[in-house]
């Protein structure tokens, strides 16, 4: 499923083209081309209180489809995610919870240990580590995953999460901007068959 998240000039959804980037005046922040990237990049935030995913997949999932138009050919209708100025504080609100995540994952370290027996290793982030044994994934040996046994630290910023931490500071940078102009920010989800970032 590819989303779009997207901010034009409010007078324009009055009259609105049949495909809404027909217009000039257009705000996007690139999304990686990851499985779902948007939705994971708003994990663990919330906007009004409910989850930021589940207010993104409510919106494009109900009975009801949403009323404007498709930011592009290949894209269901579009529906508003934000409107300033009613929720100028809640999307702010969630581009600092993104902004945090982002901070709080990057830092993110995880603790390493070695299969013994066959050399296999295993990353445990910090807050996760707990002194248990494992089975090795390779070679069904015994890990001990004892503090003692440790190899060290590291830090856990793997490819994705890196990409994903990049997008909640995009996102967060491109929520800013819609509110200061004043725009509604809109999404948009592919239709069936459609396959893009
Ligand atoms: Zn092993």
């Amino acid at each position: 499923m590819a989303y779009r998240i997207f901010a034009l000039p409010a007078h324009v959804l009055a009259h609105p083209p049949p495909v809404l980037n027909a217009v000039d005046d257009w705000l996007e922040p690139e999304l990686p081309e990851l499985e779902d990237s948007l939705v994971r990049a708003l994990a663990g935030a919330e906007y009004r209180a409910i989850r930021a995913r589940d207010r993104l997949r409510a919106l494009l999932q109900s009975d009801v489809p949403p009323e404007l138009p498709p930011p592009a050919e290949g894209y269901g209708p579009s529906a508003y995610f934000a409107r300033a100025p009613r929720d100028l504080p809640a999307l702010l609100r969630l581009a600092d919870q993104l902004e945090q995540l982002a901070q709080r994952s990057t830092g993110e370290r995880a603790m390493v240990w070695r299969c013994a027996h066959c050399g296999t290793r295993y990353a445990v982030p910090l807050h996760l580590v707990r002194e248990v044994s494992i089975r090795c994934e390779s070679c069904s040996q015994t890990v001990l995953m004892q503090m003692d046994r440790a190899l060290g630290e590291e830090a856990l910023t793997e490819p994705a999460s890196g990409a994903i931490n990049a997008l909640r500071y995009r996102l967060s940078g491109f929520f800013r901007e819609a509110m200061a102009r004043g725009w509604p920010v809109l999404v948009s989800m592919s239709e069936p068959g459609h396959r893009d970032a």
